[in-house]
């Protein structure tokens, strides 16, 4: 696919740049693929014109083969297949050398190397880097093939930061530069001024067009001043994590679910609910479902399949030739079936073309190709060829390293990610890969470290087989023990491959894919670009020792990550949205290349026909309907305007505020504090302090504690704690930030100055190199430099910066200094000089006495190198060696343990620090290669830190120009810092165990020049004042108080001509939660002094709750309903998606908790001002309050902590039960025949004490917080209720009578639980018993009784209820009588009793299982029984017969609902209870239904029965509307209720009239009532006892298998039953039994009604 451009020898072209001519060598040169054959024509001239500028006419291109990129029926890659050139240079060398290249020429002849090592790598040593491949699909895929690779020429290898181009990776700094390169997207933005651009997304995933578009849209504001509007006007995405992103992210008006609907004129929203699909649309951009195209779908479908992408495509497809929308832009994978694509467009009038891209070609460091394509709604058109060449134009490599990309390693995103990814990877460790997979690649793995000679150590995982894995101390070992053997094995093989070519990938920036095999390429072929990410891929980042994580793979497809809410997505998830997503560069491209060529065919700002009826295409929407729809979300997002959202600044309390203002703090102590709370191991982060054991190195320093250290092994000691007290790091940083000024600058400094100084050192400077240098440190001086952050690390730093500089403090206790770098011009090519130059500081200020007393040195740009003399001894195995290489250059290797560094005494003023002397080496201790050197101290130097000698790589150059160097710091550095260096040696040193004397240039990078007049002072003069409140604030908790927030600090400062771009000019501006960290960081300086306004309110402050209150839909809207849904044979609850919907929006209108606004006045004056909205959050915690039975009033309180940090572990207090011991003695029970134990009495008067009246309440409480991070302020709202509980937990040993005391109690209470109960009046759904009821234990169950007796005689009637027969056989008076009601716990659990429960509760079955579900439907069914109740105390058995015939269709209708389907559960114990014999049936039991109905003069008697058999899906047709079939025992049931003889007025009017006349007394007994039982055993007799008895007895329930033999079962049966029922009718019309059988009905009722209360 690439081509090849071969540069020919130049003859005699000695040092023209090692890379293009060395001698006469040849050079080879691989374009990346899809360059426009034009561009390669270009790009070679204008490369060799750089080269060789004084050549102008001698330059021959010819093409030598391959076959012109076009024809649609060629495969892509025929098509993307470009002709290979031969180029010939000239032979004369050019007599001038563009600057850089003469510099490098001087540098080089001197043997210094000043430029990026990428940029002079010789082509030899190239071949030992990674090895590119030709294949770029899907990288990971990619097959190297050895050949290829050998072949394959050297610049490729150049990392992007090697580019003549300026450095760029801000996401909106990118779409800027593209915007500002298509000055013609002006005339687009103006064709279309007057209305708002409309834009449909398909399937795009992240929803990168939409990015794209604004990130455009913003840039041609800025940079045209005209403003493309746009709206969106849908989306649609399947997958539900997707759309909730979209929904949270870009508020689409319409979010459809299925793109295959969108050819319909309506479509299933997201939500659930069917809306027209909208057209008239300007452009629609769609990824549609590349599943099935992916080369890792075996079994690729096609369009016209079936398969997910045919059947999306298709719906596009119908959704274009309805709508007929003028630009339709596709993304895919190169493998689609494009030719047939775009085929598919001209059937419909389109003209289509395609091509294929790369986003490391735009802008982002990153290898992904995709086809992208344009469909414009013309026939034969030429635009889509345009098109293509537009986006030939707007290429633009990436000129910023993947490093750029990444978030920082301290970003608390990362640390976040990475307890997401951790967590992630133990709950799902075999996802990705598989454990199991070791097994079948293990033998392939040993293979090639046999074949490879890689030895068989595992020198970065040190895993072992059962899951130890223990990675290098910098690493993620978390995440590394996560992973499977496959994984780390890989990563041991990839790292001694590496090895082998003397990288320690470990301080390089790589990464590798470790979700692809051991003998595939793991890592990208382009040093610098991340390969490409798919979702499945492990993408490890070497030097990190972790993977990428979410965020940054999102980043690396361009998308502003900082700008988006990604907070509910897991890592996984993440990666899948990274993985499926267009790169915003591209499809940004894209897009406004599709504008610019399609602008004709746009509609005009003023044109209102739609596209459809332009086209003539009718749209069957009528357009009332489509208002409709669009309206909803249109509803006006925030009623407040922004300037009232922050209310009651006249609260407040003016201050002046000294931004200059430092505390006296003496350096020594500051520094003896900084060493005290600084970072001792890397898991302390910022803040904590680890309780674990510490270690420190004897050798070299460094510090861990035990879980993290041990790899590198160090020569360890433990760190005595005690001796050495620790500070809590943030009681340090509020110190050093008092401190500090927010505020300094460079004074004194000139021009002349500068000049001065250079003459003083009397070196020469080439005079556009100091030039250059001299501007950049006039600019830092012209700035000033604002506070950002303290830093902690292993040493304290703080950091300042401005514009154009950056100043960081370095609180070293030997040698604290300032060192200040300037930034270069954004628009320096990467490998500009003065790039390279800047990234060494440009001066420091060393501390002598104070931070700002002390010493100002310059550090001129003038390297001067110096031989040095190097003699080692006693050699030792060498790195290569100790990773156990196989061969044989490795074996043996050895290296000297001991050099001794000799300079020259004339040379030693050169130097900052005399650096001879005797280095040992560490090899235990770590850094790249584990080649580290200590420098023996002496008495010279005994005060200053330690030197070391260590090889300091480069992020991304090539390895072979990375060198030694010598630093007082030998710690791991961030993308963009530099260690600072005394001194770096020749590239071409390396350890080994040579005996001789080696001489060895060394280059002292730049010359430090005292400069005593210069100074580092806090800038006075910015008048600045501040608001905060006194000491009270009023604070409302009004409904309308939520409307906005409460001023809490309102800070003013003159900015003049230094406000940065974070200021919104003369309006106020809202900081929304994703801009807050950036913007807050950007206002430190201002806010830092001040963000703590005081402890004043950090104790709950009592609000005032007027009126009765009512839920604040504003802040607490409304959840929606649950439904039930089956999937998979389980129940699971759904949100009512309509109503989810709404509530979703709802919830994203909510006032802010806290609420941030800027406005930089016309007069320079900037003002920020924060709220915080404590009503809303109270109100929030008032609507999670329980409700229901609740009584009490609420009371509301806040409070807001200013100091507030996230503890790292939440530490719960200790559970402590309180002990009885000091309590009084209650006086023994009055009825107890064995007295209680002293101790037992204690308890006594606790128990009394907990059931009293007064008992203390519990407090039901709600807090909603808030935090906001970036200042430490947390909020909160809290909503408390009290809630009268008596009662409590006895929690005394075995065998200490808890039995006996619980009867004390209730032996001590008797007579007033006598006296309230027959005061009591009726209760609503309920019986009124006295009895104290009792759940035990199955087992306890008699017990009780028999200690009832023991201790109190006969004084207590006990009703014990083991099992639901003997509810079966208890009449409600029996229950009414008892004083104590023993049930055993399990009987509520039974699936007899829950049956029963079913049928009298008349409000359909129960589930089968426990869960969500059943709680939901228990609660409904026990509603129904309350009703019940009354039901049978107002109207009689009768209202209760019928309303139980009518659950029972209820039953149905939910059952077949639901679909639901049983299997069947009769166990053992409950055919004891159901016994199958003869039931009611058909027409008999309608008859019975009918006289209970028109409640006739003789009522039948009720008498109700289940009856069980059938297995529920027998149930549906067949059955008489009557009958019912209890899912939890799978048994249908029936029920006969008879009323007695009693005419049924009297009966009705008993039903109601007796409890009443009762109710001052006593309620009577009841007599009418029913019984739930099997139908047998009414059959067989009319006597109520003897037939419960037989019912126990009776035979087991049949149990049916299949629906047929159920359902002729049920037929027979219920043939052969229906005359005896009727008989049992008659029979039972006696007065006694009903008697009996009402009161075990109402038993159960109150049972029921007592589990209900329970479970409430
Ligand atoms: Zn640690
Ligand atoms: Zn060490
Ligand atoms: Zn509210």
């Amino acid at each position: 696919m690439a081509g090849e451009l071969r540069a020919a020898g130049v003859e005699g072209g000695a040092e023209l740049g090692r890379r293009w001519m060395r001698g006469n060598a040849k050079i080879d040169h691989t374009y990346a693929e899809g360059q426009a054959l034009s561009g390669l024509m270009r790009t070679v001239e204008k490369t060799f014109a750089a080269v060789c500028p004084g050549i102008t006419q001698p330059l021959r291109v010819r093409a030598k083969t391959g076959k012109p990129p076009r024809g649609r029926d060629k495969s892509i890659a025929d098509a993307t297949r470009f002709p290979s050139f031969s180029l010939a240079l000239p032979t004369t060398p050019p007599r001038r050398l563009p600057r850089w290249q003469r510099v490098k020429t001087q540098l080089s002849r001197r043997g210094k190397s000043l430029f990026p090592p990428s940029l002079v790598a010789s082509p030899q040593n190239r071949s030992q880097s990674k090895p590119p491949s030709t294949a770029d699909e899907e990288s990971s895929d990619a097959e190297v093939d050895d050949t290829v690779t050998q072949a394959v020429s050297t610049s490729r290898n150049a990392a992007p930061d090697a580019s003549n181009l300026p450095p760029i990776h801000d996401i909106p700094a990118i779409f800027s530069d593209l915007v500002s390169r298509v000055p013609e997207i002006k005339a687009v933005a103006e064709h279309l001024e007057g209305r708002k651009m409309r834009v449909a997304t398909m399937c795009s995933g992240t929803e990168s067009p939409l990015l794209a578009l604004d990130l455009i849209r913003r840039s041609i504001v800025e940079h045209y001043g005209v403003n493309m509007e746009f709206d969106h006007v849908f989306s649609c995405e399947i997958e539900p994590f997707k759309q909730a992103y979209i929904e949270r992210n870009f508020k689409p008006p319409l979010l459809f679910r299925d793109v295959c609907e969108l050819g319909d004129s309506h479509a299933t929203t997201a939500y659930g609910s069917l809306a027209p699909v909208p057209g008239d649309v300007d452009l629609l951009v769609a990824g549609t479902s590349c599943v099935d195209y992916s080369n890792l779908n075996n079994e690729k479908q096609d369009i016209d399949d079936n398969g997910e992408s045919g059947r999306t495509f298709r719906g596009m497809m119908s959704w274009v030739k309805n709508h007929q929308p003028p630009l339709v832009i596709l993304e895919n994978v190169c493998s689609a079936p494009w030719d047939r694509v775009a085929q598919y467009f001209e059937k419909i009038g389109y003209s289509a073309d395609y091509l294929r891209v790369d986003t490391k070609n735009f802008y982002i460091p990153h290898t992904r190709t995709r086809v992208y394509l344009l469909a414009v709604n013309q026939r034969h058109s030429s635009l889509p060829g345009k098109w293509k060449d537009w986006i030939g134009k707007l290429k633009r490599p990436a000129s910023s390293t993947l490093d750029a990309f990444l978030l920082p390693s301290d970003d608390p995103r990362i640390h976040q990610a990475r307890e997401k990814l951790v967590s992630e990877s133990y709950n799902g460790v075999d996802r990705r890969t598989g454990r199991t997979d070791w097994g079948r690649c293990e033998s392939r793995h040993q293979r090639g470290r046999l074949e490879e000679e890689l030895g068989l150590k595992r020198p970065l995982t040190g895993w072992e087989e059962g899951g130890y894995c223990k990675m290098p101390d910098f690493a993620w070992n978390d995440w590394g023990v996560g992973q499977v053997e496959r994984v780390w094995d890989l990563m041991d093989i990839s790292l001694l491959r590496s090895a082998k070519k003397g990288v320690d990938p470990s301080y390089k920036t790589q990464v590798w894919n470790l979700s692809q095999n051991v003998d595939r390429a793991i890592g990208s072929n382009k040093v610098g670009i991340c390969p490409c990410l798919t979702p499945s891929m492990i993408p490890y980042i070497t030097n990190r020792g972790g993977p990428m994580v979410g965020l940054e793979a999102l980043s690396m497809q361009g998308l502003p990550v900082d700008e988006l809410l990604l907070t509910r997505e897991t890592e996984d998830q993440l990666a899948d949205l990274a993985g499926n997503a267009m790169s915003t560069t591209v499809v940004g491209a894209c897009i406004m290349a599709a504008l610019v060529v399609g602008r004709k065919l746009l509609k005009e700002g003023d044109d209102d026909a739609t596209y459809e009826s332009k086209n003539d295409v009718a749209m069957d929407v009528d357009d009332e309907d489509e208002d409709e729809t669009m309206d909803v979300d249109r509803a006006p997002e925030k009623d407040v305007p922004v300037e009232e959202r922050i209310s009651g600044e006249d609260q407040l309390v003016e201050k002046p505020l000294d931004l200059a203002s430092t505390a006296e703090t003496r350096l020594t102590a500051l520094l003896q504090k900084a060493q005290q709370s600084a970072r001792l191991c890397e898991c302390e982060g910022r803040k904590d302090i680890t309780d674990r054991q510490l270690n420190r190195c004897v050798d070299c320093g460094s510090s861990s504690c035990v879980k993290c250290g041990g790899r590198p092994e160090h020569n360890f000691e433990a760190i005595d704690v005690n001796a050495n007290t620790r500070l809590p790091p943030l009681a340090f940083a509020k110190e050093l930030k008092a401190t500090l000024p927010m505020s300094l600058s460079l004074a004194n400094v000139s021009r002349e100055l500068l000049d001065s100084l250079r003459e003083e050192t009397g070196v020469t400077i080439p005079e556009k190199r100091w030039g250059s240098w001299c501007e950049a440190v006039l600019r830092v001086a012209a700035h000033e430099l604002r506070f950002v952050e303290p830093k902690r690390q292993e040493i304290w730093a703080a950091t300042y910066q401005s514009p154009v500089a950056y100043l960081e403090l370095q609180l070293n206790p030997q040698q604290p200094e300032w060192r200040l770098f300037a930034r270069p011009e954004g628009d320096e090519p990467a490998n500009s000089e003065i790039r390279k130059l800047l990234e060494s500081p440009i001066g420091r200020f060393v501390c002598e006495d104070g931070l700002f007393s002390g010493r100002w040195d310059f550090a001129l740009p003038y390297t001067t190198s110096i031989q040095i003399t190097i003699s080692g001894s006693e050699p030792v195995p060498s790195w290569e060696q100790k990773l156990g290489l196989q061969g044989k250059e490795f074996r043996d290797r050895m290296v000297n343990s001991r050099l001794e560094i000799d300079v020259d005494a004339k040379d030693l003023d050169h130097f900052d620090r005399d650096i001879s002397g005797a280095y040992t080496l560490l090899d235990k201790c770590g850094t790249a290669n584990s080649a580290l050197h200590k420098k023996a101290t002496d008495a010279r130097d005994a005060h200053l830190p330690p030197l070391f000698l260590l090889l300091d790589p480069t992020r991304c150059g090539d390895p072979v120009d990375d060198s030694f160097v010598i630093s007082i710091s030998k710690g791991r550095y961030e993308y963009g810092e530099t260690r600072p260096i005394i001194c770096q040696l020749q590239s071409k040193w390396r350890q080994s165990d040579t005996d001789e004397e080696e001489h060895i240039r060394c280059q002292i990078p730049y010359k430090w020049m005292k400069a005593s007049d210069v100074q580092l002072a806090p800038v006075a003069g910015h008048e600045a004042h501040y608001a905060v409140p006194g000491d009270q604030l009023d604070i409302s908790v009004s409904m309308e108080a939520c409307r906005s927030a409460n001023a809490l600090l309102v800070c003013r400062v003159p900015l003049l001509d230094q406000a940065g771009p974070e200021w919104p000019r003369n309006a106020w501006k809202e900081v929304d939660k994703v801009h807050e960290r950036v913007t807050f960081k950007a206002l430190a300086w201002l806010i830092e002094r001040i963000r703590n306004v005081g402890g004043r309110f950090s104790d709950w402050q009592d609000a005032e709750l007027p009126g009765a209150h009512v839920n604040c839909e504003r802040c607490a809207p409304t959840a929606p309903n649950l439904l039930w849904t089956k999937v998979k044979k389980r129940v699971v609850a759904i949100e009512d998606t309509a109503q989810a919907g709404q509530y979703e929006r709802d919830l994203k209108r909510r006032p802010a908790p806290f609420v941030t606004q800027l406005k930089l006045d016309k007069n320079g004056v900037g003002v920020v001002r924060i709220g915080v909205n404590v009503a809303s959050l109270m109100h929030r915690a008032m609507s999670r309050l329980p409700t229901a039975g609740r009584k009490g009033k609420v009371s509301v309180s806040w409070r807001l902590t200013m100091d507030f940090l996230p503890a790292a572990k939440i530490k719960m207090p200790k559970f402590k039960l309180s002990s009885n011991r000091h309590d009084s003695l209650h006086a023994q029970p009055p009825s107890f025949k064995i007295p209680l134990r002293p101790e037992q009495l204690r308890s006594l008067t606790w128990m009394l004490a907990q059931e009293s009246p007064n008992a203390p309440p519990f407090i039901e409480e709600e807090i909603s917080e808030a935090i906001m991070e970036p200042l430490g302020w947390r909020a909160e709202g809290r909503a408390q209720r009290p809630v009268h509980i008596r009662g409590g937990v006895l929690a005394d040993e075995v065998g200490y009578g808890k039995t006996a005391i619980t009867l004390g109690l209730i032996d001590c209470t008797a007579k007033e639980v006598e006296k309230d109960f027959r005061k009591m009046q009726d209760m609503k759904g309920k019986i009124p018993v006295k009895a104290t009821l009792v759940v035990v234990p199955p087992h306890l169950t008699r017990q009780w009784g028999s200690e009832v007796k023991k201790f109190a005689g006969k004084r207590f009637k006990v009703v014990e209820l083991a099992t639901a027969t003997n509810i079966n056989s208890l009449t409600i008076e029996e229950v009414q009588e008892a004083d104590i009601v023993v049930v055993a716990s399990n009987l509520f659990h039974s699936s007899v009793y829950l049956a029963n429960l079913e049928a009298l509760a008349a409000a359909g079955s129960l589930p089968l299982q426990d869960g969500r579900y059943f709680n939901a439907r228990l609660g409904n069914v026990l509603d129904s029984l309350r009703n019940q109740v009354d039901r049978l105390r107002d109207d009689g058995a009768n209202a209760v017969m019928d309303k139980i015939l009518e659950g029972r269709k209820l039953g149905r209708y939910i059952i077949a609902a639901l679909s639901y389907w049983l299997t069947p559960c009769v166990d053992e114990d409950e055919s004891n209870f159901f016994v199958p014999t003869k039931r009611l049936k058909g027409k008999s039991y309608r008859e019975v239904a009918e006289v209970a109905e028109s409640g006739k003069k003789q009522p039948p008697k009720v008498e109700p029965k289940v009856k069980t058999k059938a297995k529920k899906s027998a149930v549906p047709d067949s059955i008489p509307a009557n009958a019912s079939v209890s899912p939890r025992t799978g048994l249908v049931m029936e029920v006969v209720i008879p009323v007695r003889k009693a005419s049924a007025a009297s009966s009705a009017t008993s039903g109601t009239s007796e409890p009443e006349e009762d109710s001052d007394t006593r309620p009577k007994r009841r007599r009418v009532i029913r019984k739930v039982m099997s139908s047998d055993e009414s059959a067989g007799s009319d006597e109520d006892k003897p037939r419960v008895k037989r019912g126990k007895k009776a035979a087991p329930a049949k149990r049916l298998t299949k629906k047929k033999a159920v359902d002729s079962e049920y037929e027979a049966s219920s043939a052969e039953e229906s005359g005896s029922d009727a008989g049992s009718l008659a029979e039972s019309s006696d007065e006694d039994i009903p008697k009996k059988k009402a009161g075990k009905v109402e038993a159960k009722a109150k049972a029921k009604a007592k589990a209900s209360s329970a479970t409430q």
